[in-house]
């Protein structure tokens, strides 16, 4: 979630993925045939039941579902709404496959939700060309979900992520009593930086920050954030305020450990006596165990506060404090 990826390299990988797709028939005379129609252009999965047809669904995640509608035991109509329940499985498109060739029929499953019906016997070149349309759409839907959550200048999650994460990591910790901790993050100087070495070098030094930050953290459930501008937040869930303190250091180090200079930057460290010249974060780190009454806008505030009396007393530091 946290790893920045380069949105070029990802929608060229996914044009030429290989879709995958699950195939429910009780028969196998069916499913045999189906896996000879598809096997050389797609990842092809099988089930002969729908109680299969669920596990199969949940294990692999299929870009798209051919799901018979008649099946001994649990049918085609009760699979369909199981599978559309399940959170993990609600958006995977699902085209029947039916023997009773009426419009009534088809007209039926199009409104319980399918994307298209197929009968049997089944056409090779028709249901080709359906299952090509609908997992090409498939795979442009995931792409845009995902684009709609990802910070396009650095690949981090961006605003609107971060506060549905927050959001959610609020209630969560609220619930078991855990400590949330939030870094907020800035750059020093720079709008200097920009006026002096240009917005290009700008762009590339807020992607370097960028990748120093994600590489730091490691929980699947630590969320680091282009907040905006040269702001970053760090959304540490079940994490203390000792250890939330340890990851803004890290911060600190990596991005000093960048070198980039910035003869703009008159940040004066108290162990040198003159400015270092190089690009440095101020950080305000909070951290607390949320209450019913409390909330997270306020939350997020105390943290940007922090940052700026980071920033007042001289910047390149971290003040941090629990609550
Ligand atoms: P301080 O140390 O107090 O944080 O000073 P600052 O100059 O960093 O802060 P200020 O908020 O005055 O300026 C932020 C600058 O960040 C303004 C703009 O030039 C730059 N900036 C914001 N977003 C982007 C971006 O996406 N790309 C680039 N290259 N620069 C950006
Ligand atoms: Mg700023
Ligand atoms: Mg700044």
């Amino acid at each position: 979630m946290t790893i920045p990826f380069d949105l070029d390299e990802t929608l060229m990988r996914q044009m030429k993925a290989r879709p995958s797709i699950l195939i429910v028939d009780d028969q196998s005379l069916i499913l045999h045939s189906m896996y000879q129609i598809f096997r050389e252009e797609y990842e092809v999965f099988i089930a002969t039941s729908g109680e299969q047809a669920l596990e199969t669904c949940e294990a692999q995640l299929p870009d798209l579902i051919l799901l018979d509608m008649l099946m001994p035991g649990m049918d085609g109509h009760q699979t369909f709404k199981l599978l559309k329940a399940n959170e993990l499985t609600s958006n995977i498109p699902i085209i029947f496959i039916t023997a009773n060739q009426d419009s009534e029929e088809e007209a039926r499953c199009l409104d319980a939700g399918a994307i298209d019906v197929i009968f049997k016997p089944v056409n090779p070149k028709v249901v080709k060309a359906k299952v090509h349309t609908h997992t090409r759409l498939k795979l442009q839907t995931d792409l845009l979900r995902k684009f709609a959550w990802v910070d396009g200048l650095t690949g981090l999650a961006n605003r609107r992520h971060f506060d549905e994460a927050l959001e959610k990591e609020w209630r969560q910790c609220q619930r078991k009593q855990q400590d949330l901790s939030l870094i907020f993050m800035d750059v020093d100087f720079f709008k200097r930086y920009n006026d002096f070495y240009g917005h290009q070098l700008g762009d590339t030094c807020l992607q370097a920050i960028a990748n120093v930050m994600a590489k730091i953290v490691k929980r699947p459930s630590d969320i680091v954030a282009r907040y905006g501008g040269e702001e970053f937040v760090c959304l540490l869930p079940e994490t203390p305020i000792e250890a939330a303190y340890a990851i803004a250091q890290e911060f600190e180090r990596g991005v000093r450990q960048l070198a980039i200079a910035n003869v703009t930057s008159d940040v004066i460290r108290p162990e040198h006596a003159i400015p270092e010249k190089i690009i440095t974060i101020s950080q305000g780190v909070i951290s607390r165990v949320p209450q019913a009454n409390d909330n997270a806008t306020e939350f997020v505030n105390m943290a940007d506060q922090l940052l700026y009396l980071a920033k007042s007393s001289g910047r390149a530091r971290i003040v941090a404090a629990s609550s």
